[in-house]
């Protein structure tokens, strides 16, 4: 007897990460509930810097330019002196976009306004996050996790394939798996606060007391809604006074102005900062993404776009191996993505002594464009190739024509869930068509003409060589034709390997 499954996947928690595994799922048709225990969506801006290669994700899942929309541009930070003097300085530096690199500079979205969208995509692909709805329980086996959700309308026992813990920093799924959470705790509190005030312009983040962890305040602009975000350092005992009142009294004290006047506080919240990894990423059936896997101080921006970028990892692997590929895909996750958040914790802590010191600027390492998975078992190395683009970076975008002469990019060529292979310059007669590989020929005769050399130049291309991008926009291989045994074979091992029957 076969047996019976509720869903495929169960993703507990309707944060970023959850709400970003929801869509990719959704998209690729495979069957979820995604369960919130709040009983409505977080209203706190919490993590509002969206990085480049986030915008990328999201541009592929089709919420970027609702995203760009409704957010804004960091502004310049202004730094007010003891000496009642101030100075500007940029967060960092701007840099126009290149052809490889269309997004070069984070978008400010208050993390309320950026889940809303990605709820908006959700229901658009007839999905919605179930709220009032808790996980409390689980038990797995070989086949599948036994799950108990308690819900508005009671206690649910159900079965299903796969269970993901997407459910934050304190998450119930690590707790109940009992996995080492090692770290440190980083000896800094703080606070967080969306406040609506008057006395202050919107045109720059407001810096005060820089150099001083006692006094430090600071006073963003909260693009998209007429919010300021107040960040500043508290004494790591005792309570602290979140009210408008309490807040006032801070703010007056660390800026030495009494013109700042704080009117309502819609969100507020005080954090001790810490710098923890789980142990692993997947034990058996259950998978943790997100905080739920990393938890690190707010320096640099880091938390929501990795957290982002772990579902979109895991997605395409989830959605494969129900479709039949092997199940040592799933393994890939872990091992792809532990070490990204490990060098995530180191500089995000590495930004927290910077912010210390008053020194508040964020370099390109802060924008994830080059993150990428060499080392990765899915990647595979083939050419000597002294380019600066090699297998396991992320596939960098390039302007080029249709053949119908219409502007693309290549990015319009990997957007949607499919595998994307690029034959340059070189005959596709020997690979037959399949489901979930989407095959371009470039060149003269090709489907896409590379009429600006932008493809040849960004990717180090020859005539005859074939670049393989998976579905999460990361190169999987480089090839040349007389290695097609070796294509041929990688995408049978990732559930490509049946071509279409030709029907007579
Ligand atoms: C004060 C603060 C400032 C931050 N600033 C930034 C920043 O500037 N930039 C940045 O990138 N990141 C920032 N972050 C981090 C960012 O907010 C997080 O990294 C991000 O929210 C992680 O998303 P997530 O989906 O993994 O977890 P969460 O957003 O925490 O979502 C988890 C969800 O799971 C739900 N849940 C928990 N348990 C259960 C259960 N048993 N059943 C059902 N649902 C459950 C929770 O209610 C929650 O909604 C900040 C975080 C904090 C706290």
């Amino acid at each position: 007897m076969t047996e019976q499954f509720a869903v495929d996947v169960l993703i507990c928690g309707a944060g970023a990460a959850g709400l970003t595994l929801a869509i990719d799922l959704a998209r690729r048709g495979v069957s979820f509930r995604l369960i919130e225990k709040m009983d409505k969506p977080f209203h706190g801006s919490r993590g509002k810097g969206i990085q480049p290669r986030t915008l990328e994700i999201f541009e592929d899942l089709g919420v970027l330019d609702r995203m760009a929309a409704a957010g804004g541009p960091y502004p310049r930070q202004r730094h007010y002196h003891d000496d009642g003097s101030h100075s500007d300085s940029e967060l960092m530096e701007q840099q126009a976009p290149i052809p490889a690199e269309p997004y070069r500079t984070p978008l400010m979205l208050p993390q309320f306004l950026t889940e809303a969208i990605l709820r908006e995509r959700l229901a658009e692909l007839g999905h919605h996050p179930e709220f009032g709805s808790e996980l409390v329980g689980f038990d797995q086996n070989e086949t599948g996790v036994a799950v108990r959700i308690i819900g508005r309308t009671g206690e649910e026992n159900i079965r299903v394939r796969w269970l993901v813990g997407a459910d934050g920093g304190r998450s119930f799924v690590r707790q109940a798996l009992d996995l080492g959470f090692p770290g440190r705790t980083l000896g800094v509190r703080a606070i967080v606060a969306d406040v609506s005030l008057t006395g202050l312009n919107r045109d720059v983040w407001h810096r005060f007391g820089d150099k001083d962890m006692q006094r430090q305040i600071s006073l963003c602009p909260l693009a998209g809604t007429d919010l300021f975000q107040i960040q500043g350092p508290v004494p790591l005992e005792g309570d602290v006074d979140l009210s408008v009142e309490g807040l006032n009294a801070m703010v007056a004290q660390r800026t030495g102005r009494d013109d700042i006047q704080v009117t309502s506080v819609s969100w507020a919240s005080a954090f001790g900062m810490n710098a923890r990894l789980v142990d692993r990423y997947r034990v058996g059936r259950v998978f943790l993404v997100g905080d739920a896997a990393h938890t690190h101080p707010p320096t640099g921006g880091q938390g929501l776009n990795t957290s982002v970028q772990d579902a979109y990892n895991l997605g395409w692997k989830l959605a494969a191996v129900l479709a039949g590929a092997r199940g040592q895909l799933l393994d890939t996750y872990e091992e792809e993505r532990r070490p990204i958040a490990a060098a995530m914790l180191g500089l995000s802590t590495s930004l927290l002594e910077d912010l210390k010191r008053g020194e508040i600027r964020r370099g390109r390492e802060t924008q994830q464009l080059d993150i990428g998975y060499p080392k990765s078992s899915l990647t595979i190395e083939r050419l000597a190739r002294d380019g600066d683009v090699l297998a396991g970076d992320r596939a960098p975008d390039a302007p080029v024509q249709g053949a119908a002469g219409q502007s693309m990019r290549l990015f319009d060529l990997f957007k949607g869930p499919h595998w994307t292979l690029l034959a340059y310059e070189a005959n596709r007669a020997g690979l037959p068509p399949r489901r979930g590989l989407h095959i371009h020929h470039i060149g003269e005769r090709g489907d896409i003409i590379d009429h600006a050399g932008h493809v040849r130049d960004i990717y180090v291309l020859g005539p005859g060589d074939w670049v393989l991008v998976r579905p999460d926009g990361y190169i999987a291989t480089i090839l040349a034709s007389a290695e097609m045994a070796v294509l041929q074979r990688y995408l049978e091992e990732v559930g490509l390997g049946q071509p279409e029957q030709a029907h007579p």
